[in-house]
């Protein structure tokens, strides 16, 4: 039971992509190695982190370079997924109030 804008949030839903709930940030560090250029001048080497919130804690992934593109994509989903999330108990919302003002009680 749902109305129109449930209906459509919940067909995007259905075909939601891999995604992940974490945000993607890109720093520059060095790689320790004595003999490489970054400990003397640079440049610095780049790199991607994914990071997310977990019971109060904030925990970071190292990223493989060439999955960035990749993983930039599942961010993406994991936002839409969010906002699709928030759009359908929103939409259940409305269909329960939408219900009430339907009904014809007494107490209302
Ligand atoms: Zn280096």
């Amino acid at each position: 039971m749902t109305n129109m804008r449930g209906k459509h949030a919940l067909e995007s839903i259905r075909k939601i992509k891999p995604f992940v709930q974490a945000s993607l940030n890109i720093t520059k560090k060095r790689c320790g190695n004595p003999g490489c250029r970054c400990a003397q001048q640079g440049p610095l080497h780049e790199v991607t982190l994914l990071t997310w919130k977990e019971e109060k804690r904030t925990h970071t992934l190292y990223v493989p370079i060439e999955f960035r593109p990749e993983v930039e994509r599942w961010v993406q989903e994991g936002k839409r997924l969010k906002r699709l999330v928030a759009e359908v108990s929103q939409a259940q919302r409305e269909f329960l109030t939408s219900k009430k003002k339907g009904r014809k009680s007494k107490k209302g």
